[in-house]
């Protein structure tokens, strides 16, 4: 699946973790699911973080609170990121058990501890320990490990790492999410060389997105006819790439005049704060970003108060509002929603990946009607669903990548739903001569040089 990224790696006589994110979506037994973790955490030696999105971080704060005190490697950029969104997901993880235990206490049933909290969070960035692009790091004598550039938001890396045992020394690559082939002012996604093995992720294995100039053109027309009606936009994001991506896209428009002068409007902290890192990088001109940014790009009104978003949700269109969360899973996406979603003149503009069973997903997959809190409301709004604005590369790209890797023998696709998983499988068996495994959730296997065996 799409979520809850983790792989756990047993070498040089220690278990170590790449990932520790966190399961998204609706579903019953979410909690459960974010409550266990495959490996005691004192058993864990240290973690590789791939990016800061919380599918791969968000159930760090867990691991450290059952005990696990030892360092988690990342680039600076995911560090100062994880600052922003690990708290924002102590708080949005607090909400959804405080729900659940009100239904809980309605069946007379004990409530549920909160999953981590703001002190388990601030513990997770102190054993955070920065690493630099390209530089290899030895976390114990013989496993190596280097990471790199993955093009996907700031700081995202793909990392390899290498057991220098005497019999067959491993390297393994693991993609993380990529990012795509120049891609606004992400850099390139860098492939390593010399690798054994590669797992990959395959978020969009089974489609090509459009060239920019075809989605470009659609989303302009289709926004000129909600504007023209004087209808409200409605664009959710996640607070960290996203939503700075399509901020630059619409600021862009009305500097050409592809649209007309509409006011924007962040509705989120959370997306206000990561704004202001970016430009942050931009400014320092990291590594991280290639080009600056014209500040003028990001222009919107930032509106803070939950106050001044009530007041926003029933102001009168036309109007473009950006707010998270990216799949609707929670926060103040949910109150815009309410609102519009029963207004033929409103439009509802998804330009990321939502994941199976949630409220995005429904909303893309064109449900007649769908709950929002509590309630079950028609869906006569404009759904648009524009894939590539996505920071994930599509299957060429995701092929591209693998296909540098000309030593590796084996690739495990992972990160996918099932059958954007077995679509990219499929192109891989039958474009390159590597063994394709698309494991299932807990499988295990024994890697010895270039040779792979089912444990
Ligand atoms: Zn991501």
């Amino acid at each position: 699946m799409v979520s809850g990224s983790l792989h756990v790696i047993h070498a040089d006589d220690r278990c170590w973790f790449v990932d520790c994110g966190l399961f998204q979506g609706g579903r019953r037994d979410m909690y459960t699911r974010n409550a266990q973790l495959p490996i005691q955490a004192e058993n864990v030696a240290g973690v590789f973080l791939t990016h800061a999105h919380v599918d791969h971080s968000g159930r760090l704060p867990r691991l450290v609170k059952q005990g696990f005190n030892g360092p988690i490697y990342a680039a600076q950029a995911t560090i100062d990121l994880c600052r922003l969104l690990l708290f924002d997901s102590a708080f949005v993880l607090h909400s959804q058990t405080d729900s659940l235990n009100k239904k809980r206490e309605r069946r007379g049933l004990l409530p549920l501890p909160d999953l981590y909290s703001e002190s388990d969070v601030e513990q997770t960035l102190r054993q955070m320990v920065p690493v630099k692009w390209n530089q290899t790091i030895t976390p114990s004598a013989k496993l190596e490990v280097m990471f790199f550039c993955a093009g996907h938001i700031l700081g995202a890396s793909s990392i390899i790492l290498r057991e220098n045992n005497k019999v067959a020394p491993t390297t393994i690559a693991f993609s993380g999410d990529l990012g795509r082939k120049n891609e606004w002012v992400m850099p390139n996604p860098v492939a390593p060389e010399n690798t054994d093995i590669i797992v990959v992720e395959s978020t969009y294995g089974d489609r090509e997105h459009r060239p920019y100039s075809y989605a470009k053109s659609e989303l302009c027309n289709n926004l000129n006819s909600t504007i023209n009606a004087g209808g409200r936009i409605i664009v959710p994001a996640f607070s960290v790439g996203r939503t700075q991506r399509m901020l630059y896209e619409l600021n862009s428009f009305i500097e050409e005049g592809a649209i007309p002068k509409v006011p924007v409007y962040l509705d989120s902290p959370l997306s206000i704060k990561a704004s202001e890192l970016f430009l942050e990088y931009s400014n320092k001109e990291s590594a991280e970003i290639s080009g600056r940014i014209d500040s003028n790009k990001l222009n919107c009104y930032n509106v803070v108060s939950a106050e001044d978003s009530r007041r926003l949700v029933t102001k009168k269109g036309p109007h473009i509002v950006i707010t998270a969360s990216g799949m609707c899973e929670a926060g103040r996406i949910l109150y815009h929603l309410k609102e519009n979603l029963s207004d033929p003149l409103s439009r509802v503009v998804f330009c990321g990946f939502c994941a199976e069973n949630t409220l995005g997903r429904l909303l893309i997959d064109k449900h007649e009607s769908v709950k929002i809190l509590g309630k079950y409301l028609p869906v006569n709004a404009a759904i648009d669903y524009f894939d590539t604005f996505s920071a994930h590369a599509d299957r060429n790209e995701l092929t591209a990548w693998i296909d540098k890797q000309e030593s590796a023998s084996t690739v495990f696709v992972v990160h996918g739903e099932e059958k954007q998983s077995f679509s990219l499988a499929e192109k891989l068996e039958c474009e390159c001569k590597k063994e394709i495994i698309v494991p299932f959730q807990g499988e295990k296997f024994i890697l010895s040089g270039k040779n792979v065996s089912s444990n």
